[in-house]
């Protein structure tokens, strides 16, 4: 039973949607793409409407991580998802190294753990809410974990580790940390997305921006005699992304989706302006939760508190899942815990589409309704 408890119009936030992925897409980039009528979606993404879409995601990506020279822009279709396995078959030479801090973390290092190609990943594990540093091994080709860890809300500096073999190379999975969260991207060798999160469009995609010695890598891997299915192939996957194309069929909405979006935090004045909007709702966020008596943001050490996916627990009084279904019946939807973590928790996304002021509002909303409880 959800209790009748009424927020006030005024208090409301002016868009409700705080999911972590899909994320909040902004309406005036659907309306953009409602007005590309017959010119866009129904045509062949081997022509030049598609393809020069895909020059321009390239182009913005570019310009909106001032990409160091050599790093080229590589896409293709499964997400995220997809990547690891990708990765698995054709980044990894032999061994891995896995920071394990949440789900999303432990899913690559589980793929890793499952390749019979592979020696058994080097594993460093954290408990969920806190971060773990790469160790420098011997041996490890590969050091992998996630600027942002979705499940938890930590979020963890990108540097290349010391100490590491020459050719190791940096994967970090910044899914959700892209856009949001400050980085050099000259110090991971692939950073990886999809666009649904940070880049407020819709899923199925993983773009992976990626240095000269990952490349060199790819094409390495793909020259021995190691199998790699069609899907999974990177090297494939470079070649069509030099030719603005993608392996197999994308979908034209979402890479139309990112661009406007990208078009519109580059208006804002790129990578430092949305990370001072993500600064701004992350610190709204924390700020209350540290004040109210029955709220503590999940995340010990402020530091490592994510600017981009906020966690907060509840006292044991105050039931998340009625205080979700309370917000849910004013249009204020989806700051759901991660269900697999399993904590009275709320869960709120932060990335740049996310106006500051409707994370404020939506504090306010908070206190109202735990009041009336
Ligand atoms: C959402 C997420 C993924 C999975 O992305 P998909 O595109 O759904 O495969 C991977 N890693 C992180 C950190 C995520 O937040």
């Amino acid at each position: 039973m959800v209790p009748d408890i009424r927020i006030p119009a005024d208090l409301l936030p002016a868009d409700g949607r705080f999911g972590s992925g899909p994320s909040k897409v902004r309406p005036q980039h659907l309306d953009a793409l409602a007005a590309t009528g017959t010119s866009l979606m129904g045509t062949s993404h081997r022509q030049a409407p598609v393809r020069s879409l895909v020059a321009r995601l390239k182009e913005q990506l570019t310009t909106f991580f001032s990409l160091p020279d050599g790093y080229e822009v590589v896409l293709g279709v499964g997400g995220s998802t997809a990547f690891w396995d990708v990765a698995t078959h054709g980044l990894v030479e032999r061994r891995s190294q896995h920071l394990v801090y949440g789900e999303f973390t432990g899913k690559f290092a589980t793929a890793a753990t499952a390749a019979p190609w592979l020696e058994e990943p080097s594993l460093v594990r954290g408990e969920p809410g806190t971060l773990v540093a790469p160790e420098a091994v011997a041996g490890v080709d590969a050091y992998a974990w996630a600027h942002n860890e979705t499940s938890t809300g930590v979020m963890a500096p990108v540097l290349r580790p010391a100490g590491v073999d020459d050719d190791a190379l940096v994967l970090v999975d910044a899914t959700s940390g892209a856009a949001g969260l400050p980085v050099d991207v000259a110090e991971a060798d692939v950073y990886y997305f999809a666009p649904q999160k940070g880049f407020a469009s819709d899923g199925g995609l993983w773009v992976a921006l990626m240095s000269p010695r990952a490349v060199e890598r790819a094409y390495r891997i793909g020259a021995s005699d190691r199998h790699v299915p069609a899907f999974l192939d990177l090297p494939t996957a470079i070649d069509n992304a030099r030719k603005d194309q993608t392996y197999n069929t994308p979908a034209l909405a979402t890479l139309f989706l990112m661009s406007a979006q990208l078009e519109w935090m580059l208006d804002l004045g790129g990578l430092d302006a949305t990370v001072a909007r993500t600064t701004a709702s992350s610190t709204a966020l924390y700020t209350w939760a540290e004040q109210a008596t029955w709220a503590t943001p999940f995340v010990t050490d402020p530091a490592h508190r994510s600017l981009v996916v906020g966690t907060v627990d509840l006292d044991p009084a105050v039931d998340c899942d009625t205080v979700l279904a309370v917000l849910r019946a004013h249009g204020v939807v989806d700051a759901d815990p991660y269900r697999k973590l399993g904590r009275n928790q709320l869960r709120v996304a932060m990335f740049p589409a996310v106006d500051p002021d409707d994370v404020a509002a939506l504090t306010r909303c908070l206190d109202f309704v735990a009041e009336r409880l």
